[in-house]
Formats: structure tokens, C-alpha cells, sequence
């Protein structure tokens, strides 16, 4: 999978002081396990530590958000969740310590922990002097039927290629020669957040709060923090979200 957009776009938005390759590494495990395990469900991945969270939301079709939030990572006990969003809106998540490593590794334990899946994952940034970032993600799985040996080619080349450099069709074919491409479509930042969404969450202030605000007759601005869209909400609005 190539990312090179959405990481670009996702660290600009967000603009993370730290946490830059994590949080970008982050964003493209949350698409690339939606992708490969779970294409029609929303799958989100969270890497916590004691006073930091990096949070990566990515949605069917191929558009993925995220958060960057508290401070750097300072130490190497971490946990890492990840959770798809079932069509009944319960979730299904695992949840596994990790100590140390990159997210790819962090991944591949979480795979082998979690899931039973013995995967060999990569997640690779660059970032040019301009600024311009080139970003890959791999994942391969190892099938009931497939055999250590085809993992250790997989793996052998993996470590021989320069990924960022390739197209991902084309690392797709050297990894499975007569393989079948099954799907085709770009990887994209974005966010979900409207207008109906922002008020309807308002609703959950208490009566006498909102009340307040339309006596005043204050326009609420209030800012999405994934995608940093602005939306202003009149009194009229709000008053409307008041029992009769
Ligand atoms: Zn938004």
C-alpha cells in the first residue's frame, strides 16, 4: 500500500511537535489492517503510554484520520489496541503490552498475540529535505496451507528491496509471483466530522447550559480535531435542540 498523501496531508493537518513517524506509521497499520482483514469495517488503532496517545481512525473505502495527543513517548512500556467497528456499532478489539520496538514490530506481535496470524508487516517514512513525504505499507499472512520456507522469501526480500521506491503493484507481484491483484484505490486522509454531527453532539450538554447560550445569544465555534474544520453554531440552532 502506498500512503504517501495521506501521511503528507495527516502531518500537516495535525502537525504533531513529536511523535511524527509514530503517528504516521499509526495511521497507515489502522488503513492496512482494514484493507487486508476487515476492507468493509472502520478499524482504529491506538498506541498509549502513560502520559501520551497516538489514535488513527480509518474508514471503508480508504479515508483515515487521526490524533496526536499529551506528550512524547517517554518510555518503552506501551499498549497498543486495535479495534474494528462492528456493522451493530459494538466493537471488537484486542489489546497487547508492547515494550520497545517500531509500530511494524508492534504490529506483527499484535497479529501473532491477537489474531493467531503470523504476519511480517513493514511501515516506512521518508521525509526529503522539501519536506515531501514517501510512505509504504506492506503486510503478508501466512494462510493455513502456506509453509515457513514461503515466509522466509517473503521475508528475505522484504529486507532486500527499497520499498519506498517501488510502486505497490509492483512490490504486490515480486512478493507473490501469479498472484491476483484483488483491489485498486487510493489510501486518502479525511475526516468524517458535518455540520448535523457537531450540533447533534451539542445535544448532550445539559438543558440549563444550552439555555444559557441562547439567552446570550452567543455563536458557538467549534473546531474538529481530527480535520481542524470550523463550525459555527447560531443560538437559533442550538435553541432548536431544546425540548419543547
Ligand atoms: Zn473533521
Amino acid at each position: 500500500m502506498r500512503a504517501d498523501n495521506m501521511v503528507q496531508d495527516v502531518l500537516a493537518i495535525q502537525a504533531p511537535s513529536h511523535s511524527r513517524d509514530v503517528f504516521g506509521q499509526l495511521m497507515m497499520a489502522a488503513a492496512l489492517i482494514r484493507e487486508t482483514m476487515a476492507p468493509d469495517l472502520r478499524v482504529q488503532v491506538t498506541l498509549r503510554g502513560e502520559n501520551s496517545a497516538v489514535f488513527a481512525d480509518s474508514y471503508p473505502g480508504g479515508v483515515t484520520r487521526g490524533i496526536v495527543a499529551g506528550r512524547p513517548f517517554d518510555q518503552d512500556k506501551k499498549q497498543l489496541q486495535v479495534a474494528r467497528v462492528l456493522k451493530n456499532g459494538t466493537l471488537q478489539q484486542g489489546l497487547i503490552e508492547v515494550h520497545g520496538g517500531d509500530v511494524a514490530a508492534m504490529i506483527q506481535q499484535y497479529m501473532a498475540e491477537s489474531e493467531q496470524a503470523q504476519s511480517l508487516v513493514r511501515l516506512e517514512i521518508e521525509e526529503s529535505k522539501d519536506r515531501k513525504i514517501s510512505a509504504v505499507a506492506v503486510m503478508a499472512q501466512l494462510l493455513p496451507d502456506g509453509t515457513a520456507e514461503s515466509m522466509a522469501q517473503v521475508e528475505q526480500h522484504l529486507n532486500a528491496v527499497n520499498l519506498l521506491s517501488a510502486e505497490a503493484e509492483e512490490t504486490a507481484r515480486a512478493l507473490c509471483p501469479g498472484g491476483l491483484i484483488l483491489s485498486h484505490h487510493p489510501i486518502e486522509f479525511g475526516c468524517v466530522c458535518n455540520r448535523d454531527k457537531v450540533v447533534g453532539a451539542l445535544a448532550t450538554m445539559g438543558v440549563e447550559e444550552i439555555q444559557q447560550i441562547v439567552r446570550a445569544d452567543e455563536t458557538l465555534t467549534i473546531n474538529c480535531e481530527y480535520c481542524l474544520s470550523q463550525y459555527n453554531v447560531t443560538p437559533n440552532e442550538l435553541a432548536a435542540l431544546l425540548p419543547n
